[in-house]
C-alpha cells in the first residue's frame, strides 16, 4: 500500500471541488485555502486519509470569515463585559443587516435633500423618554461623559463631583481621569462616605462647567453614607449631569435602586448619560438625553464627529428601543420557576445520555457594571467541574462557572431557543 503521505491531494485539485464552490462564495478563496492547507498538513503528517479531505474542509471551514467564537452564556452573568455584553435582539439583529446596504441614514427620501443623520434612533428614544427635550448618541458610556466634558466644561473648567463617586469603571479605567483628560479640572465635594447639597453648593462657582453625579454602578457603599439626588442639586445655577451607566430608560421593578433616564430627569437633572449595551440591551453606544439647548450645543460641538456612531449602531439601537423585549429584558422577566424547568429538562437529557449532571438552583447576576449585590434567582446544571475546559474549547463555546467542584451552567442569560445547542454541546464535550 502506498504511504497516505504522498498523495496529498493538490491545493487546486481540492478547491476546484464542486463542493467547495459555494463556501468559496461564502468565505472568499484566501479563507478556504488557509483550512484546506491545514487539512493537507493532517493528511501529510498520516493523521488522515486523503480520500477525506474534502470533507475535512467542510467540516472545519468556519460560518462566516472571522475568528470570533460564538459562545453560549452559562455564567449567569446577564451582561458579561468580557462577552460583549448585551446579546442584540433578533429585531436588532435584523436591522443590522438592513443598514448594511445603503439606506437613507442621513437622506430625506421625500425631498431628496440631506437629513439628520440617525433620526429614527433619536426619534424612538425620545418617544421612550418623553421627559428628553432632546437626545444625542455616540460611540460609549465613556465618549458621552467626555463629550459632556468638554462641552459643558472644558480647558480650566470645573466640574463638581461627589468624592465618594470618583469610581473605576474597570479594567483601570478610571472616570476621574477620564474627565481630566478633557482639560476640565474636578472639583472633589464631600467625603467617600458622605456628601450634602451645601458641599455642592459651596464649591460652586464662576469657575463651574457643570456638577456631575456618578451612579456607583459596579459597588455599594453601606453604613454611615449619605448623598444628594439630581433634584437637590437644581438651582445652584450649573447644569446637573447625571451619569446613570447601565441604560434603564424607565424603572424596571425587578432592579429597584438602579437608576432610570426618565426619573432622573423628572427628578431634575438637566442631561443624563448611559450607556447603550448594557441594561437597555442594545449595540454599544453612550446615549445623551436631556436639556434641548444643552444637547443641541453637544451635538454642534468639534469632538461630537469623532465620536459619532455608525449607521449599524444606529439601527441596532432603534430596533433596540421600538422593537419586543430584547434578550436583556426577557433574562431579567425570567422567573426561578421556568428556569428551573428548563434545567431540570436539560439534566434529565443529560443524564440518559450518561452524563453526571443535575439541576440545582443558583445565583445569578446582572453584571456588565449594573445593580450591585443583586441576586437574580436561577437554576443550572450541574456538572463535573473537569468538563469546564472542554466545554470552553468547543464551538458553540459554553462559559459556565466553576463553584464548590462542580461547573455550573446557569440558564438564565442563555436564550431558551438555544438550549437544544447547549444540550449538544454538553454531550459533545463529555465525549472528548
Ligand atoms: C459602564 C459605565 C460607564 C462607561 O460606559 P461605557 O459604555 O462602558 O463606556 C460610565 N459610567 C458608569 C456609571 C458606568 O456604569
Amino acid at each position: 500500500m502506498p504511504d497516505p503521505r504522498r498523495r496529498v491531494p493538490r491545493t487546486d485539485d481540492v478547491l476546484a471541488d464542486p463542493a467547495l464552490a459555494e463556501p468559496l462564495a461564502r468565505l472568499g478563496r484566501a479563507e478556504v485555502k488557509r483550512t484546506v492547507s491545514a487539512v493537507q498538513q493532517r493528511v501529510r503528517a498520516g493523521e488522515l486519509d486523503p480520500d477525506g479531505t474534502v470533507d475535512a474542509v467542510l467540516l472545519e471551514l468556519p460560518r462566516v470569515p472571522v475568528a470570533l467564537v460564538r459562545v453560549l452564556n452559562a455564567t449567569g452573568v446577564l451582561l458579561h463585559t468580557n462577552l460583549g455584553r448585551a446579546a442584540l435582539s433578533p429585531a436588532a439583529v435584523s436591522a443590522l443587516a438592513l443598514a448594511a446596504g445603503a439606506t437613507d441614514v442621513e437622506l430625506d427620501l421625500v425631498t431628496g435633500a440631506r437629513g439628520r443623520r440617525g433620526r429614527g434612533a433619536m426619534a424612538a428614544l425620545a418617544a421612550a423618554v418623553p421627559g428628553a427635550g432632546d437626545v444625542h448618541v455616540v460611540n460609549n458610556g465613556a465618549a458621552a461623559l467626555v463629550l459632556a466634558a468638554t462641552a459643558l466644561a472644558g480647558a480650566g473648567r470645573e466640574v463638581v463631583i461627589a468624592r465618594g463617586e470618583m469610581v473605576e469603571i474597570g479594567d483601570g479605567f478610571r472616570l476621574p481621569d477620564l474627565l481630566e483628560s478633557t482639560g476640565a479640572r474636578l472639583r472633589e465635594v464631600g467625603t467617600t462616605n458622605r456628601v450634602t447639597r451645601e458641599d455642592y453648593a459651596r464649591a460652586v462657582g464662576p469657575a463651574t462647567g457643570f456638577v456631575l453625579k456618578v451612579h456607583p454602578s459596579n459597588f455599594v457603599v453601606q453604613g454611615f453614607t449619605s448623598s444628594v439626588g439630581p433634584g437637590e442639586l437644581t438651582g445652584l445655577g450649573v447644569p446637573v449631569v447625571c451619569d446613570i451607566g447601565s441604560g434603564l430608560l424607565a424603572p424596571h421593578p425587578r432592579l429597584p435602586d438602579e437608576p432610570d433616564a426618565a426619573s432622573t430627569l423628572a427628578a431634575g437633572a438637566d442631561l443624563v448619560t448611559c450607556s447603550g449595551d448594557k441594561l437597555l440591551g442594545g449595540p454599544q453606544a453612550g446615549l445623551l438625553l436631556g436639556d434641548a439647548e444643552i444637547v443641541h450645543r453637544l451635538r454642534r460641538h468639534p469632538l461630537a464627529r469623532a465620536l459619532r456612531v455608525d449607521k449599524l449602531t444606529l439601527a441596532a439601537l432603534e430596533a433596540t428601543v421600538r422593537g419586543p423585549a430584547t434578550p436583556t429584558a426577557r433574562g431579567l422577566a425570567t422567573s426561578a420557576t421556568e428556569l428551573r424547568a428548563r434545567a431540570t429538562a436539560l439534566a434529565d437529557a443529560l443524564t440518559a445520555a450518561g452524563v453526571d449532571a443535575r439541576a440545582v438552583p443558583s445565583a445569578a447576576t446582572v453584571g456588565g457594571g449594573g445593580a450591585p449585590g443583586v441576586e437574580l434567582d436561577s437554576a443550572a446544571v450541574s456538572v463535573a467541574a473537569g468538563m469546564a475546559t472542554a466545554l470552553r474549547t468547543g464551538h458553540p463555546a459554553v462559559l459556565g462557572r466553576v463553584e464548590q467542584g462542580r461547573c455550573l451552567l446557569d440558564l438564565l442569560a442563555v436564550d431558551p431557543a438555544d438550549d437544544a445547542e447547549l444540550l449538544e454541546a454538553v454531550r459533545r464535550a463529555a465525549s472528548r
